[in-house]
């Protein structure tokens, strides 16, 4: 037999079809190790033919894989071939997104693992100060008990082995016992649905539009909504895909889940092991989980038959992809719903423009939930006008309403959570004197100072550098710190209620597997009075106790240079109060800004999506911009400077002409530097389309496809989230 197959390698002159020999054991979907080019790689398995045109003598074997299944099915297969297609990206990285990633790798499933063990307690060790693996995986095992190696080694490089030779660490084999959340403990579950939770249901069920959107208020129930479904689905034996943003895997979202579901239920997400995806991921490949859970990429689900998909805060810009290919999580899941013929359930207190006005004109089916469960008012919300605390003398970060409030809450024993969009200390260091800022070498962009590790760190690469004591170009002894951060408001909340328990919640405080659910959990456990965090706080969290809600800076994302801002403005503060009295307390937003007039500030401190929307879309048509139009942006990045020149060069000529010879299609076409010229020690420049006719948007991929060069990255964004 034949197999036509597709190496694994990335790249554009590899990225066609390979005949090879196989045996009858090697079927459609099947990964093989194929000798390519003196060395052996891994493969896919596309067609099996009798027959070749490569002369038989040269045509090599293929060997296969011990799977017991093949990797990929005939869905996954045909959805692969379809993004090839509309992405123009080697097929080798689209088939890439089905698998998870130890298995590409070219590993095979252990049965048996090494796991490591204390002897010795961290306290009696004889450690060096410098050896921090060592330390961090004796602290990690101490605190955890026996753990997976290959966890440990991916954090703490090295820390195992070298506990093991001064024998404080016993490793033993063992079976696979990989449990992701084990620390999850089940609680009751299933409620009677409410009127309008089971009118939503049934309008799901019923109505024959394949996309739903659920427009319901935060705390409306609309979780609820999505697990009925899923077990209904599960009933007549059907598999469902559910899709949260990663940050709304949360202690109680898993917990909830867990008890549901139990292992019917996959758990997918960047935060596990790779040992630990690949067993979810098995599960879900031979049908003994039907349920996939997770973040955007869990909608490359191996799952057959499928009754439902659901994309839970469909507005959230974690749902496009940020590498190639740049999907968008909806696209894919409209071509699994339409080939499974099930429904597509989107949900949102806020959905974004675009699939509001596709909802409102009739192509999805649009159903509302315009109250919290139990009636429970939406939180109200008082605006401070911080210009007005300046002329007063106030330059703090809190408002005096603000202050008050947090006492009164803090007095009641009640929970607050304070939110700024901006992690670290500091936003900059400047010098003084000659008005110098701290910038990374290998990006860009200024650095922040982070006071806790007493260094600078580049937000873009995570390069981190020793804080400065002087200024580099005149020596200048003056260095101030503009803007706050995350940080130096815990640090200042301290000094103001000394008693209070705060904690922090960013991208700092975060790291590793349960960095966030410890966080949550001690805050939900009412360990600390006060949590202070960046948008990651925002989404999803249900917690009782809390009454208050600060919103530091809401002008913050107001003025960025972005056809959304308004958008993600009026998004964002509607999630960040929707984190407010949610159970029997009625709850409080204090809202701070400068700009008090601003239209947007004040649909959101009315709940008011609709005035919300209306407002926006006339803004949009008039301005031609998306949903009315599609903004493209082509990125061109390398690190060698010329070579990014010359295929810039190359792409703006085709796309030159497509523009010259379809005018009437383009409503802007340019070229230029990107706004950060350096990111990584890659440079950066762009073509910025708008286009009114996407049937131009075939023709762009395939000149971008032939512009790449062997050292700049040719890539196309349709709608950028992020015009960096
Ligand atoms: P949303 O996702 O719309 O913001 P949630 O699903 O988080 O809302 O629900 C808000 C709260 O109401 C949660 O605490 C949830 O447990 C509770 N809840 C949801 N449905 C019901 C119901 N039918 N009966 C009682 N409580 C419910
Ligand atoms: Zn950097």
């Amino acid at each position: 037999m034949i197999a036509e197959v597709i190496v694994d390698i990335a790249a554009s002159e590899t990225d066609r079809i390979y005949d090879y020999l196989c045996d009858d054991d090697i079927v459609v979907g099947s990964r093989v190790r194929a000798p390519f080019g003196g060395k052996t790689v891994p493969g896919f398995v596309m067609r099996i033919k009798e027959t070749s045109d490569v002369p038989s003598e040269k045509l090599k074997k293929v060997f296969s894989c011990p799977d017991e299944l093949p990797a990929l099915n005939a869905e996954c297969l045909a959805l692969a071939e379809k993004l090839t297609a509309r992405y123009r990206v080697p097929k080798a990285l689209t088939l890439r997104l089905f698998l998870p990633s130890e298995m590409r790798t070219g590993k095979v499933r252990e049965l048996l693992r090494n796991y490591a063990e204390l002897t010795t307690p961290v306290a009696e060790m004889k450690l060096s100060k410098t050896a921090k693996n060592q330390f961090g995986a004796a602290t990690y095992l101490e605190e955890n008990g026996k753990t997976d190696c290959a966890y440990l080694n991916n954090v703490y490089p090295g820390g195992v082995a070298a506990l093991e030779k001064k024998g404080y660490v016993r490793i033993t084999k063992e079976q696979i016992l990989r449990d992701p959340y084990k620390t999850v403990t089940a609680e009751k579950a299933e409620r009677t649905l409410t009127p309008d939770q089971q009118r939503a249901v049934k309008t799901i069920c019923e109505d024959e539009r394949t996309v739903q959107l659920l427009h319901g208020v935060t705390g409306s129930g609309k979780t609820e909504i999505y697990l009925t479904l899923i077990a209904k689905c599960l009933q007549e034996g059907k598999s469902s895909i559910f899709l949260v943003p990663e940050i709304s895997l949360t202690p109680q979202m898993l917990s909830q889940l867990r008890a549901r579901f139990g292992k019917q239920a996959a758990i997918l997400h960047s935060g596990l092991s790779a040992g630990e995806r690949f067993d979810e991921w098995w599960r879900l490949r031979t049908g003994e989980a039907k349920i996939a859970i997770g973040a955007r990429s869990a909608i490359f689900s191996p799952l057959e038959n499928l009754g439902v998909i659901i994309i839970d805060e469909e507005h959230d810009s974690s749902y496009s992809s940020e590498s190639a290919p740049r999907y968008n999580t909806f696209d894919v899941a409209l071509l699994r719903a339409k080939r499974n013929a099930c429904k597509l359930v989107l949900g949102s207190a806020t959905p974004s423009v675009e699939t509001y006005k596709r909802a409102t004109e009739g192509e999805f089916s649009l159903i509302r939930l315009t109250k919290r469960i139990n009636q429970k008012p939406l939180p109200e919300i008082t605006i401070a006008d911080m210009r007005r605390e300046v002329r007063r003398g106030n330059n703090s970060a809190f408002s005096g309403v603000l202050k008050e409030e947090l006492e009164k809450c803090l007095q009641e024993g009640n929970q607050a959570i304070l939110f700024l969009n901006r992690r670290g200390y500091s936003q900059t260091v400047i010098c003084k004197e000659c008005g110098y800022v701290a910038k990374c070498e290998a990006c860009d962009v200024s650095l922040t100072y982070h006071r806790d590790e007493n260094c600078l760190k580049c937000h873009y690469c995570g390069m981190k550098y020793n804080m400065l004591s002087a200024c580099p170009d005149c020596g200048g002894r003056k260095l101030t710190y503009a803007g706050t951060g995350t940080q130096r408001i815990a640090a200042d909340l301290q000094k103001l209620y000394p008693s209070a328990r705060i904690l922090r919640m960013d991208n700092d405080t975060t790291s590793g597997k349960e960095g966030h659910y410890k966080i949550l959990k001690t805050f939900a456990e009412k360990k600390a009075d006060i949590l202070v965090g960046t948008q990651m706080i925002a989404k999803g969290h249900d917690f009782p106790a809390v009454t208050l809600v600060g919103i530091l800076d809401a002008d913050m994302s107001l003025h960025f240079s972005d056809y959304r801002s308004g958008e993600r403005t009026f998004q964002l503060l509607t999630q960040v109060a929707g984190r407010s009295g949610r159970a029997e307390e009625k709850g409080k937003v204090v809202l701070q800004t400068f700009d008090p007039e601003n239209e947007v500030l004040r649909f959101a401190t009315s709940y008011d999506y609709q005035g919300f929307y209306d407002n926006e879309v006339s803004l949009r048509a008039a301005m031609m911009f998306p949903p009315f139009a599609k903004i493209v942006r082509v990125l061109v990045t390398g690190e060698e400077d010329k070579k990014c020149v010359e295929a810039l060069r190359d792409v703006y000529f085709a796309l030159e002409k497509l523009y010259t010879d379809n005018p009437d299609k383009f409503l802007f076409f340019n070229k230029m530097r990107a706004p950060i010229k350096r990111i990584q020690n890659k440079f950066r420049y762009q073509v910025l389309m708008r286009l009114s006719d996407t049937s131009i948007l075939p023709d762009i991929y395939a000149a971008c496809a032939e512009a790449r060069n062997r050292d700049a990255l040719v890539s196309v964004e349709e709608n950028p989230t992020n015009l960096s």
